[in-house]
């Protein structure tokens, strides 16, 4: 028997078959777990419905996180169907192309920095206030996606980096909030997967290279791998562990001297 049977998880965030959501809803499902997903416009409404289905999902609800009456919505149209949740993914990231590349000081306009948090960090909170109430009384959990440039200087991820510090504060913060009624928060910060929101980073290739070459394990992850954590981190097996930030990125993090014994010379 897999070890989410009866949970019911939202996921938002799947934009296609090679999004991390995806990967995460497929162990999740696999695992036993209900599945609801979300997407952001009528644009990708089929292509949802389709994902759904190979998850035997029937429940696909609107969410564009940009605005709190929408958040609000989806989970008002979520508790039509479920009348409790154990588990909320946010999978979900933005800011305008040009943000994500050369110098962040020349480069970083207040109006990218302001989309880029707003979607990227705050969406996470909302989303947790909105869904609070059909979470009651379920020891349920939180799960976000974060990335190496919240803690480090990461060429081109410029604005990116600052939105997803912010991310990691509000994890501590509200794993600390909600930790009294039993509801935990962690974030998954994965390594550089292709997704369609990678292609948006300058030089993305060179990041995956670079991992290949430097991380401890000499590969890159795939959405499996951040998948199978998302899974054990929104499952009691993980009941002890809140407001941890746990690295899915084959041990790239833990290196200080990248790219030491690579060169010829
Ligand atoms: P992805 O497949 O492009 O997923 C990003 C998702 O964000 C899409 O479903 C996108 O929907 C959604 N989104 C953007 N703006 C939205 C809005 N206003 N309302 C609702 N949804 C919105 O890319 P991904 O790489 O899987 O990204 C998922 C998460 O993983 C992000 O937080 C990302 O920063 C993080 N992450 C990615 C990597 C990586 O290398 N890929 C590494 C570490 C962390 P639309 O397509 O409709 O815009």
């Amino acid at each position: 028997m897999g070890f989410l049977v009866g949970k019911r998880v939202l996921i938002a965030g799947i934009a296609s078959n090679r999004s991390i959501a995806f990967g995460i809803a497929q162990a999740m499902r696999r695992e036993g777990a209900e599945l609801a997903l979300t997407y952001q416009n009528d644009r990708l409404r089929g292509r949802v419905e389709k994902i759904a289905k190979q998850l035997d999902s029937s429940i696909v609800v609107p969410c564009d996180v940009s605005t709190d009456e929408a958040i609000e919505a989806c989970f008002d149209e979520l508790g039509k169907h479920w009348d409790g949740l154990d588990s909320i993914v946010h999978s979900i990231a933005f800011a305008p192309k040009e943000q994500l590349e050369g110098s962040i000081v020349d480069n970083t306009t207040r109006e990218g920095s302001i989309i880029a948090h707003d979607i990227s960090s705050y969406s996470f909170l909302a989303m947790a206030r909105y869904g609070r109430q059909l979470m009651q009384g379920r020891n349920g959990s939180l799960l976000t996606l974060s990335y190496l440039g919240a803690v480090a200087a990461v060429p081109n991820y410029n604005v990116m980096g600052m939105a997803k510090a912010s991310l990691e504060a509000a994890v501590r913060l509200m794993a600390y909030d909600l930790g009294p009624e039993g509801t935990r928060v962690n974030a998954i910060s994965a390594g550089p997967i292709r997704t369609l929101a990678a292609a948006g980073i300058g030089d993305f290739r060179k990041m995956l290279d670079h991992v290949e070459a430097n991380a401890p394990l000499r590969r890159n992850v795939t959405i499996e791998e951040v998948g199978n954590m998302a899974a054990f981190l929104c499952s009691d097996l993980a009941s002890g562990i809140t407001g941890e930030i746990t690295y899915v990125d084959a041990g790239y993090n833990i290196v200080g001297m990248s790219g030491y014994g690579n060169d010829e010379a």
